[in-house]
């Protein structure tokens, strides 16, 4: 299993306290990568979190990696804020409800962060991007043949079914916000000269215009493992989030 170090970061409205975690990358044992450049290790999503909600005052800032502290006092511990109070702005993930509001998050982050930079935009676009595939990432985690294999109880497969049908029929009620957010997306990589062919393909993909995808593929001559796949899932016209290695 991962296991991680505790770095404190101080909030720069109230002075609070938090502590976090992140990974010992020597630790990582099993990571597993998405079609949208989401990492998860050990069940763990890698991507570091860039943007944090204050849980003592609500004042929402960027955290800058200089501004983590490798250690504090016994002192400063005993009202230190824990890292589920304010990690993914404290939301319950194993919650299709909770799913929704850390998509609520980033499109209030969008608005009350400003000014903001390009990278400062893409980095929360593709957060929320990334929120609005995790309403159905892990839906075929279980098939019933699992059940037959006694991989998996049945009762927990039909609960697990019911949410994952749940997390979908969410992400589909959000199709026009999740659009627009690829969209501008798609924008602002396409002005960007170092912006990779493959990620705006990708984007164009998910959104399900098939014909700008492969136009965008056409462009590299390199065959990747990724790219395969994204030409097959292409032509299958195939719009969803899939597991490109791991
Ligand atoms: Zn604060």
């Amino acid at each position: 299993m991962t296991s991680f170090e505790d770095f404190y970061i101080n909030c720069p409205c109230c002075s609070a306290w938090l502590i976090g975690k992140k990974a010992k990358a020597d630790s990582v044992n099993q990571s597993v990568l998405y079609s949208d450049g989401m990492i998860i290790n050990d069940l763990i999503p890698a991507n570091p979190q860039k943007i944090v909600l204050c849980p003592a005052c609500g004042y929402l800032f960027w955290l800058q990696p200089d501004a983590c502290h490798n250690s504090f006092s016994d002192s400063e511990r005993l009202t230190a804020y824990t890292w589920p109070s304010w990690r993914f702005f404290g939301c319950n993930l194993l919650d299709n409800n909770g799913r929704i509001a850390l998509i609520n998050h980033y499109w209030n982050a969008l608005k009350l962060l400003r000014p903001i930079s390009v990278e400062q935009e893409i980095i929360i676009r593709k957060s929320l991007l990334w929120a609005y595939n995790d309403l159905y990432r892990d839906a075929d985690a279980w098939r019933f043949v699992d059940v037959v294999r006694g991989k998996i109880n049945f009762f927990y497969w039909i609960i697990s079914r019911k949410f994952s049908r749940k997390g979908r029929a969410l992400f589909d009620s959000e199709k026009p916000r999740f659009e627009t957010n690829l969209l501008r997306l798609i924008e602002i990589l396409e002005q960007d000269a170092n912006a990779e062919p493959a990620i705006i393909a990708e984007f164009y993909r998910e959104l399900g215009d098939f014909r700008m995808a492969a136009q965008f593929l056409s462009k590299i001559v390199r065959r990747t493992h990724f790219i395969n796949l994204l030409i097959s899932h292409i032509q299958l016209g195939d719009k969803s989030v899939f597991k490109v290695a791991g």
